[in-house]
């Protein structure tokens, strides 16, 4: 048993936290070594499985991660841009692998990550799903083949405690869209839409975002020019799949080589 690989969950309190916690304890390829909340949380210092309203099991959750990091093979971490910055450091230092489902980082976070990726494996993706990830590839290979005549948008909802928009997959779908058609989804990019805006530009990837209830996560790529429309569709209804796809990456990052990666590096698409 002590073979399978330490796993550490940072923002283990969170949504996706939890999920995690469920997934890998569950898991017989892996080892669940540590919880890591921010400073001063509640549940610092407390067995995880109790502090989730269950049964104890003997994992306690601290709040110093590089204490943690040292105990485990990956640490999978699904925070915030800050938080995220802060443990790509401190995973490199321990050589752990680092997977990062956080979203809403800018360019210049991705750019501070790339001195931890000298050290250590990160696989970063916006989507840790299967079928988002083929949805990725569907959609660049549709935009490959048609012309600027046809506008592409990126339609996502998400539920109401959501703090990013466009969600991080809206952006991979709208990068795969840049990508399949040549272009730079920066320089195209036409996101909140808001009063007298004109008539859409031509070549523009546009995005719009739904926020309510407890929508999981629900995405359209559409397609459309005069007279017909193609609508690629991705429904999430439970977040175990972004847990699954996670742990996956921590297992397939154990023997790589230091250096970013992302989750169709892991599944081989
Ligand atoms: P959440 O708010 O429920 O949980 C976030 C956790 O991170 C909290 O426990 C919070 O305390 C902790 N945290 C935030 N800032 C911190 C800091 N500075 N230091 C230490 N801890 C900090 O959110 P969630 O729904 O679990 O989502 C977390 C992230 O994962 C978001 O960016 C979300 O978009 C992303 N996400 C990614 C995927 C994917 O497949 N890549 C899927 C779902 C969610």
């Amino acid at each position: 048993m002590s073979e399978l690989p330490g796993i550490v969950i940072t923002g283990v309190a969170g949504r996706m936290g939890r999920m995690l916690a469920q997934v890998v304890a569950a898991s017989d390829k892996a080892r669940l070594v540590g919880g890591v909340v921010r400073p001063g949380h509640a549940w610092a210092g407390q067995d995880l499985g109790l502090a989730m309203g269950g049964t104890a099991n003997g994992v306690i959750v601290t709040d110093e991660p590089l204490e943690a990091f040292a105990r485990a093979q990956a640490v999978i971490d699904f925070t915030s841009p800050a938080a995220t910055l802060e443990y790509a450091a401190l995973a490199a230092q321990a050589r752990a692998v680092h997977v990062i489902g956080t979203t809403g980082m800018e360019p210049a976070d991705i750019a501070a990550l790339a001195p931890a990726a000298r050290h250590a494996v990160l696989v970063r993706a916006g989507n840790m799903s299967l079928g988002v990830n083929l949805l990725v590839q569907m959609t660049k290979k549709i935009a490959a083949a048609l012309d600027e005549d046809w506008d592409i948008e990126v339609v996502e909802a998400h539920h109401r405690m959501k703090v990013d928009a466009p969600s991080g997959t809206a952006l991979m779908l709208g990068e795969a869209a840049a990508e399949g058609r040549g272009i730079s989804l920066a320089d195209h990019k036409d996101s909140g839409r808001d009063g007298i805006t004109g008539a859409r530009k031509r070549g523009d990837i546009g995005f719009a975002a739904i926020r309510g209830g407890d929508v999981v996560g629900e995405h359209d790529v559409v397609f459309a020019t005069a007279g017909e429309r193609v609508v690629l569709r991705h429904l999430a209804t439970d977040r175990a799949i972004f847990a699954r796809g996670a742990l996956r990456a921590a297992l397939w990052g154990q023997d790589k080589k230091p250096g970013q990666y992302d989750m169709l590096d892991v599944l081989g698409l």
